[in-house]
């Protein structure tokens, strides 16, 4: 007899003999954030009766579809300050990074051939720029993890199509002056690409003031669905940039293929509560983090913070414990709290972090940096007990390495 491969209805893959975590357990917010309740109630009917094609325009179905989307479209326009129209819906920040450092790459006819990142970048970025063709230039960060102005400037020049730096780090939260950085590189002439994935749980964004080009954005970090984002293109910016999925057209051209309604309508969902609560998350977060650093200084006092401070995701802590392997501790965590040692797009990966690394960490010192998230599901109670779980680890496995 062969394996019963189909999965009853209600299961998941986790086994019934792996404890399920509470919400109040979890502190990996930067590597995916909890679907908040308001988004799944708000996804469920396109997966039911308003289960029509956005692009069906001929009947009803395919009309409330499209009028779900055009909602969406504009409660992210609304969240982050920019026109509706502007808002192009992707898989997520990855695609959406692809899309506008290959898009404009393969799109541009002048003799530009450099792209600028920083050391820093999502790999998404630092891939997708590899792949480019063109002579990449990064240029490194200081150890408190911002971009180093002088050496940017002196980067930049006639020959430069496009600098893509990451507005929110996802390791360890620093937050780069997205302002002057644009402003630099359009004087330079050349394009500015922003990842903001991170961003939308960590700042308000008003992308039309920005000296921005294209934004990346992407829903599971701010508590709306994974496998969607969206890629912002500053007006004017389209005949910058080519396609690179063909097919039918959607997007206004840009970005081929069917809308997926349900994901559209949580990315708007989410977005929508974020405009509502209107930077008060940020403040309430900001504490619990500080509550929860301060809680680990105290119990653990050789834990030192990783990156500046401020400006910083409200969420984020990244800590250089005083243990060999910090691995150690986040296994020994297993059964209270779910936490990383780094990005979840490098886990399973032995190499250390190259975001660590650029900091002028040695792979040493990078080996004992964990990654705390937290966020909106996160209370005052589950950061005091997580203070000292994560203290009683770290003595333990400080006892068993000496
Ligand atoms: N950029 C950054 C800074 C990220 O944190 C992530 C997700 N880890 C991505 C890009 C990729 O986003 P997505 O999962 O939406 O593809």
């Amino acid at each position: 007899m062969g394996t019963d491969w189909r999965v009853p209805p209600g299961s998941t893959s986790v086994t019934p003999s792996e404890p399920i975590l509470s919400r109040e357990q979890y502190f990996d917010y930067q590597s995916t954030t909890p679907v908040d309740p308001g988004v799944l109630d708000a996804m469920l009917p396109h997966f039911r009766e308003e289960f029509g094609n956005a692009h069906s325009g001929e009947h009803l179905f395919g009309r409330r579809a499209r009028k779900a989307v055009d909602l969406a479209r504009e409660q992210i326009g609304l969240c982050v300050g920019s026109d509706p129209e502007d808002i192009v819906f992707v898989s997520g920040a990855t695609e959406a990074n692809n899309l506008a450092i290959l898009g404009t790459t393969r799109a541009h006819t002048g003799t530009r051939d450099t792209i600028i990142v920083s050391t820093i970048e999502h790999s998404s970025v630092l891939e997708a720029a590899a792949a480019s063709g063109y002579r990449v230039l990064p240029i490194p960060v200081d150890g408190s993890g911002f971009l180093n102005m002088e050496a940017f400037e002196q980067a930049l020049s006639d020959r430069v199509l496009l600098v893509s730096v990451g507005a929110v780090n996802n390791e360890i939260g620093v937050i780069q002056d997205i302002g002057a950085i644009g402003q630099l590189a359009h004087t330079a002439g050349a394009l500015v690409h922003v990842d903001a994935a991170q961003a939308l749980a960590a700042l308000r964004l008003q992308l039309f003031d920005l000296p921005v080009d294209f934004v990346s954005l992407s829903a599971h970090k701010a508590y709306g669905p994974k496998g969607i984002g969206a890629l912002y293109i500053a007006p004017g910016n389209r005949k910058h940039l080519r396609c690179l999925l063909q097919g039918g057209g959607q997007e206004r051209g840009i970005r081929a293929g069917t809308l997926p309604t349900a994901l559209c309508v949580g990315f708007g969902a989410a977005c929508e509560i974020l405009t509502q609560l209107d930077g008060e998350e940020f403040r309430r977060v900001a504490a619990l983090r500080d509550q929860l650093f301060e809680g680990i200084a105290r119990l653990s006092p050789r834990s030192e913070l990783v990156g500046s401070m401020a400006p910083r995701h409200p969420g984020n802590l990244s800590i250089r414990l005083p243990v060999e392997d910090a691995r150690d501790v986040v296994e020994r965590l297993q059964l209270d709290i779910a936490c990383s040692t780094g990005s979840a797009c490098n886990s399973g990966s032995e190499l250390p972090s190259h975001v660590l690394l650029a900091l002028g960490m040695s792979t040493t010192e990078a080996r004992r940096v964990i990654r705390l998230g937290i966020g909106r599901f996160t209370t005052a109670a589950s950061i005091d007990r997580a203070a000292k779980l994560l203290s009683d680890a770290i003595q333990d496995v400080s006892a068993c390495n000496s």
